[in-house]
């Protein structure tokens, strides 16, 4: 009786180190880990903000609160942790994901998509008003919407791919457009939606 008593208690032992291993280092992956979705915020210039008539801040502001419901959603979250793991990406250094409010104009004209630094701050930036409402003339609402959301992912997976391949802008590119193209396959879409997206997103 004595030995068996001792023997479970040695069993009941390592159980209990066992278990207390586990939850220690689920606790540790859970520290680890914060989610991404948490670090996406909203954030505006306030000085942009005092000019800006109340139509277009009005369309700025739906259009910020549209891409960060995106970003955020679970299914888009659990593809960029499957990009996170399979291209390494420590995902610590992203810091902070901010959905700016006003658009970005490069040099050239162009409205830039997403900007990072290595510092681990991504900005993911909207297109232009006036050119979402030209685009609004031929297409539907709808397929507007579809493509500033799709939009703003594709910028998101650029900028974290960033954070490993720095400025080698080709790979970065090519891995965008694969990443990209694996999650939109996924969604309930026919081809021609599928390729016409990827035409608008990816076109040089
Ligand atoms: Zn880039």
């Amino acid at each position: 009786m004595r030995i068996l008593h001792i023997e479970s208690s040695k069993i009941s032992g390592i159980l209990y180190l066992l278990a207390s291993r586990g939850i220690s280092f689920l606790c540790r992956m859970k520290m680890d880990t914060p989610k991404l979705s948490s670090k996406i915020r909203v954030v505006s210039n306030p000085k942009k903000i005092e000019g800006c008539p109340e139509k277009r801040l009005g369309f700025y502001t739906g259009y910020a609160a549209v891409v960060s419901e995106t970003l955020r959603k679970p299914l888009f979250q659990k593809f960029l942790d499957w990009i996170i793991k399979r291209e390494k990406i420590e995902k610590r250094a992203v810091k902070d994901i901010q959905v700016r409010v006003f658009p970005f104009q490069k040099e050239n004209g162009k409205s830039l998509a997403g900007r990072c630094n290595n510092e681990g701050v991504i900005l993911i930036f909207p297109k232009r008003r006036s050119f979402l409402q030209k685009k609004m003339q031929d297409h539907k609402k709808e397929r507007v919407r579809f493509y500033l959301k799709s939009r703003a992912m594709a910028a998101l997976i650029h900028e974290l791919l960033h954070l490993k391949y720095e400025s080698n802008e080709s790979k970065v590119r090519q891995l965008t457009k694969k990443y990209f193209s694996i999650f939109i396959r996924h969604q309930n879409m026919n081809t021609e939606s599928v390729n016409s997206i990827q035409n608008m997103l990816f076109a040089v």
